[in-house]
């Protein structure tokens, strides 16, 4: 009986290796098969050099701070002189001052438009770390291969790159089929809310139906991902949402030498050791799903063995993506506790404690979900769980892996650049992309950025660059893009 049973369990074994085996080995690349094109002949030096002086315009966003009207005027101003056709032939609507929404109609005005965004502003250089830069960091310098300062990367090689690939393409006597629309937005490190929430209306207003937007958001990671030796271009289907929650613990007042049990302090104090040790849940699915089906077959086989059996597998893969929190964010809503006040004296009881927990929500779960969540896990009456005014947003709607539009930006990454692997992913941070939500079927957010793991600290921090290499594969990607969309 025994015999039989253990006879069983070993057919039993060899017949689940046998399946996660042939599955592996015949897990074949999706990646989308194009043809070489000629590359475009792109002036990288130029293009650095106009790159470099829309760096020294400061154009830079301050949360409450005052917008320098004359450094979006400089900008402007550059704008305008480097692209002649782009300003002269596309119709050029400034919004909210200093938003530019660029219009250039196409011969088939019914089919829904496109639209490709930037932003002009950038977020400021820390202070005390300006002598820390290499090149100061609004010289815009061409030094080593490189144009350096802010906005090099966040956002301005996007807006440059736009722009270089529209003017070139109007030179050649390009007709877009399909209406192409630019817009770039002043504001997105604050929100958006001047710049592309006023965009967003406008083409409301105008009844105008786009086919997909695509916004800056994810990158071409080179040597970031694990197990991948191949760049891969990461495009966003979906960004995060954002909420931060107060939590408030009630306490008795009075002088600490005669304490409760438990202080408000205390109190907080269990509640958020609770929260931390109980993570909301992981999604394995959407935006993940669609990354390991893309990047799984491009890995080497135990990896390849991994991702083909999840049904398998998909324990061990949750436990190596939970293990890092650059992976650990991208599968479920994270909980960052942040501040904490109460007392302002140390021989004095407070009445209240107060944490500030910041959360960013996966697409599976919404802010009413959260919060929910929270006071269950919490389950203590004493703490008040209160919303904190200010910025909050839900996480954006998944966008397709089905439309044309999808295939369009894979397949005009894959001919600028034909060694890089294309994968959908999810955004951490947030985007004007979300503005555009309802006006568009889809909403893809990615850059030609190529990222290596030494730069992901220059972006926001110091020593911001982009290489002249990178900037020709931006203007060739949106030249790419531009064609293959509008046609
Ligand atoms: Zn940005």
């Amino acid at each position: 009986m025994l015999r039989r049973a253990l006879a069983l369990v070993a057919l039993l074994v060899f017949a689940v290796v046998a399946v996660a085996l042939a599955r592996a080995l015949t897990l074949s690349s999706v990646q989308v098969e194009v043809e070489a094109v000629e590359p475009l002949a792109v002036d990288g030096e130029a293009v650095a050099r106009r790159l470099g002086a829309a760096i020294s315009a400061r154009t830079i966003s301050v949360d409450g701070g005052e917008l320098d009207e004359a450094a979006f005027a400089e900008l402007h101003a550059l704008l305008e002189a480097s692209y002649p056709r782009v300003f002269a032939q596309l119709g050029v609507e400034r919004i909210g001052r200093w938003g530019l929404l660029l219009t250039w109609r196409g011969a088939q005005p019914d089919l829904p438009a496109v639209l490709l965004a930037a932003h002009q502003d950038v977020v400021p250089v820390a202070p005390g770390t300006e002598e820390a830069w290499e090149q100061p960091p609004f010289s815009g310098r061409l030094a080593e291969g490189y144009v350096w300062g802010r906005g090099a990367i966040d956002c301005k090689a996007s807006l440059i790159g736009i722009l270089e690939a529209t003017e070139g393409l109007l030179a050649s006597g390009f007709v877009p089929q399909r209406t192409l629309l630019l817009a770039f937005g002043q504001d997105e490190e604050i929100g958006g809310q001047a710049g592309a929430v006023q965009i967003a209306a406008k083409l409301k207003r105008a009844g105008i139906q786009l086919e997909f937007v695509l916004d800056e958001g994810l990158v071409i990671t080179d040597g970031i991902v694990p197990g991948l030796s191949a760049p891969a271009a990461l495009v966003g289907l979906s960004e995060k949402g954002y909420l931060s929650l107060d939590l408030v613990a009630a306490g008795e007042g009075g002088h600490s030498s005669m304490p409760p049990r438990e202080t408000a302090v205390g109190i907080l104090a269990t509640g958020l050791a609770r929260l931390q040790a109980e993570p909301f849940p992981p999604h394995m699915d959407g935006p993940s799903a669609g990354m390991f089906a893309a990047l799984g077959p491009e890995m080497g086989f135990s990896n390849k063995l991994a991702f083909a059996n999840l049904w398998l597998l998909g324990g061990v893969v949750r436990g190596k993506l939970a293990a890092k929190p650059g992976t650990d964010a991208s599968i479920r809503t994270t909980t960052a506790p942040t501040m904490l006040s109460a007392s302002s004296k140390e021989n004095v009881l407070p009445p209240s404690a107060t944490a500030t927990v910041n959360f960013r929500i996966h697409p599976s779960d919404d802010i009413a979900s959260v919060i929910e969540r929270v006071e269950r896990v919490l389950a203590d009456e004493r703490i008040r769980v209160e919303r904190r005014p200010g910025f909050n947003s839900e996480p954006s709607p998944v966008s397709s892996t089905e439309s044309r539009a999808w295939e369009v930006i894979g397949r005009s990454i894959r001919e600028a650049a034909p060694e890089v692997i294309v994968a959908p992913g999810l955004v951490l941070g947030a985007t004007d992309g979300r503005h555009y939500t309802g006006l568009a079927d889809d909403v893809y957010r990615f850059a030609p950025s190529w990222v290596k793991p030494e730069d992901t600290a220059r972006i926001h921090g110091t020593d911001e660059r982009v290489s002249v290499d990178n900037l020709v594969l931006y203007v060739r990607f949106y030249d790419r893009l531009i064609r293959n969309a509008a046609s």
